[in-house]
């Protein structure tokens, strides 16, 4: 299925207009000191820079509508109300480009849970059908990166339609774009490009291959085979969660900039006030905070921070691996790194909850 196009570099944004006919297109844009995806207009040139939010909103909105509802008293019988509920959800085609592998391996974290679980997220499933994921592939690691610790990787294609491979330089530089699924070819199609020659898409394996080395020397993988159970075993080691997270502020950024991070709230709101209609919604959540568990009772069981951020670390590094495959659901993109405002690092926390400590207690 897949096959290759060369993009010349002064093409890029032609290529773009073609690729997106009928599709929104979602892109890099600076605002301020940051990059966020933004609906890119007709012609704009593609900002390359690493967005400082990955694209998960465009597929998995920070906030939703689920339906609206309007509730109808019957005259005839004033203590007997009806519910009426519309939910139609508007969904318009879209395309995300210049998120990074690491971004795009987020939503194939999210497709195991809200496509392929027992419960198959109608709202998510439909924007995820909706919507192509072109994805560049990194030539350069930042020093927070860790992508290839986790599965992950420079060049890694999982959960994109297309990649997107810098070569060459100046004058005869370009992309080599590689289509990897059916919605990648049949965009990739419709901007009439000319094919990689092998020249080029050796090139491009070459790129891949340098970007990786590059990461490995900068900072070597460390084996992270026996995680998943020694997470388990340091699960009563509270002394262990406790001075991990004594510095953690609980403001939940880690979460919200994460790009595998798939957990909710809902609410209603009330339009009008008299609560005779109004909204259901879906809102980004994030197990960071100490409301995120408590139950109606009053009764917490992650009451203090310490089991919050051990439960985050557990879901990433061994609870979902263990439910997945194997599949760890952290990608590395580092951005929880460099988000976090007291400068928590879950490679440190990881590297050292794998290490095996003899005062672990056993229960
Ligand atoms: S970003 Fe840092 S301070 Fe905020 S909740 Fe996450 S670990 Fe704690
Ligand atoms: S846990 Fe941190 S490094 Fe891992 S994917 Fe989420 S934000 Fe990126």
């Amino acid at each position: 299925m897949s096959f290759a196009r060369y993009i010349a570099r002064g093409e890029l944004a032609r290529a773009l207009d073609d690729m997106a006919r009928g599709r929104v297109t979602y892109a890099p844009r600076r605002e301020g000191d940051a990059v966020v995806f933004r609906p890119r207009a007709e012609g704009e040139e593609p900002l390359l820079a690493r967005a400082t939010v990955p694209p998960k909103g465009v597929i998995f909105p920070q906030s939703e509508r689920l339906f609206a509802f309007i509730r109808e008293k019957d005259p005839n019988d004033p203590g007997h109300t009806t519910v009426r509920l519309d939910s139609t959800v508007d969904i318009e085609p879209a395309l995300i480009f210049g998120g990074r592998p690491c971004d795009a391996r987020g939503f194939h974290i999210f497709d195991r849970v809200y496509l392929n679980g027992p419960h198959r997220d109608p709202y998510y499933a439909a924007r995820r059908e909706a919507t192509v994921v072109v994805t560049p592939a990194c030539t350069k690691a930042g020093s927070t990166c860790f992508c290839h610790w986790t599965g992950c990787g420079p060049a890694d294609t999982t959960g994109s339609d297309i990649l997107l491979t810098p070569v060459g330089t100046g004058a005869d530089s370009g992309f080599v774009a590689v289509a990897l699924t059916e919605r990648g070819c049949a965009v990739l199609e419709q901007a009439n490009l000319p094919e990689a020659d092998t020249a080029r898409s050796d090139a491009a394996q070459a790129v891949h291959a340098a970007t990786r080395a590059a990461l490995d020397a900068q900072s070597p993988a460390p084996d992270l085979s026996a995680t998943p159970a020694r997470l388990l075993e340091r699960f009563p080691d509270t002394g262990f969660w406790r001075d991990m997270s004594d510095k953690c502020l609980s403001c939940g950024a880690c979460t919200y900039l994460c790009p595998t991070c798939y957990c909710f709230n809902i609410t209603d709101e009330n339009d009008g006030g008299d609560g005779m209609r109004g909204r259901r919604l879906r809102s980004w959540d994030n197990c960071m905070s100490s409301l995120f568990t408590r139950e109606a009772s009053g009764h917490n069981p992650r009451m203090g921070k310490a089991l919050r951020l051990r439960n985050r670390v557990g879901h990433k590094f061994s609870y979902y691996p263990q439910l997945h495959e194997g599949v760890v659901s952290c990608n590395g993109c580092g951005r929880c790194i460099t988000g976090c405002p007291v400068s928590v690092d879950i490679r440190e926390m990881v590297v050292r909850a794998t290490e095996a400590n003899e005062e672990t207690p056993n229960a």
